[in-house]
């Protein structure tokens, strides 16, 4: 859920056409093949990604649109456009999606399957991880209210907050529940792509699990900063982690948003935590 700079590229064409030469099989473009794939470069941009008939290039040979495919599956493969591949993923470090791990995929936008021609090109290539790529595949935002928000063109805001952590304690137990914020000043239809995103893609219960061990790590830290300064230990060692994050993967990053609510749930910070994090009180090194 983070906005990205469009990737940068000097020649998207020529890209092209470096995809298309390979080693055994190879398409040489056409002048006229050139123009009309600048063309629907050039329509992608001004409709920011979003899908339309042209785009999709019926009008063009089927066995031009099948060698750039057939340039695409080597660029999966390492062999060509390796250069390419490692752009559009040294981007970023987070899914762009998800935020929950890192990004080693690369999603085709519009997918490549309905769009051949855009399948090497840099604008329709976004970084995601395995699992949010699986969920994303088909997706072409052609259904209303049924879109992915694209990274490059989406306009995100880095200050506004959408994402929110609901934290309590029960029974002992840390209950944590993410939730896009409705009420957030965020454009309407942006709310309802990152809704209908996040629950395509197991978010919700995807981001719980991932809590259960991240907290897990650092229950120990968590046990020091108690015993140094008791509640208050706790409440500044969780504030500097939200800052910290805050700062190096945004205010909507699922890390942010737990330590924002952690360091304000006061049943936690004063002692809960040793059962909310399952620590063996009787083991703890600092019981004195
Ligand atoms: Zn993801």
């Amino acid at each position: 859920m983070i906005k990205l700079d469009l990737p940068i590229f000097s020649n998207a064409v020529e890209e092209l056409r470096l995809g298309l030469i390979g080693k055994r099989k190879q398409y040489n473009m056409t002048l006229d093949e050139e123009i009309q794939v600048k063309e629907i470069y050039d329509q992608y941009e001004l409709s920011k990604g979003q899908t339309q008939t042209f785009l999709k290039a019926e009008h063009l040979d089927v066995s031009f649109r099948d060698a750039i495919q057939l340039a695409y599956k080597q660029v999966a493969e390492g062999k060509r456009l390796e250069k390419l591949r490692a752009r559009i993923l040294l981007d970023t470090q987070d899914c762009t999606c998800c935020g929950l791990v890192g990004s080693d995929t690369i999603d085709h936008y519009l997918p490549q399957e309905d769009y051949p021609v855009l399948a090497v090109y840099s604008s329709n290539l976004i970084p995601l991880c395995q699992k949010c790529n699986n969920k994303k595949r088909s997706v072409d935002g052609s259904i209303p209210g049924k879109r992915f928000v694209h990274a490059y063109y989406d306009n995100l805001p880095d200050n506004v907050q959408f994402l929110i952590a609901k934290v309590a304690m029960k029974e002992g137990a840390l209950m944590i529940d993410f939730e896009i914020d409705d009420t957030s000043p965020l454009d309407s239809g942006l709310l309802i792509s990152l809704n209908y995103q996040l629950n395509r893609v197991d978010f919700y219960k995807r981001a719980k699990r991932q809590v259960n061990d991240f907290l897990g790590g650092l229950a120990v830290y968590i046990e020091q900063d108690y015993h140094s300064d008791k509640t208050n230990g706790v409440k500044t060692g969780l504030e500097r982690n939200y800052h910290y994050h805050l700062k190096n993967s945004g205010i909507n990053n699922w890390k942010t948003v737990l330590f924002q609510e952690l360091m304000n749930c006061t049943e936690f910070c004063e002692g809960g935590f040793y059962t909310a994090l399952n620590i063996e009180i009787s083991k703890s090194v600092f019981i004195t």
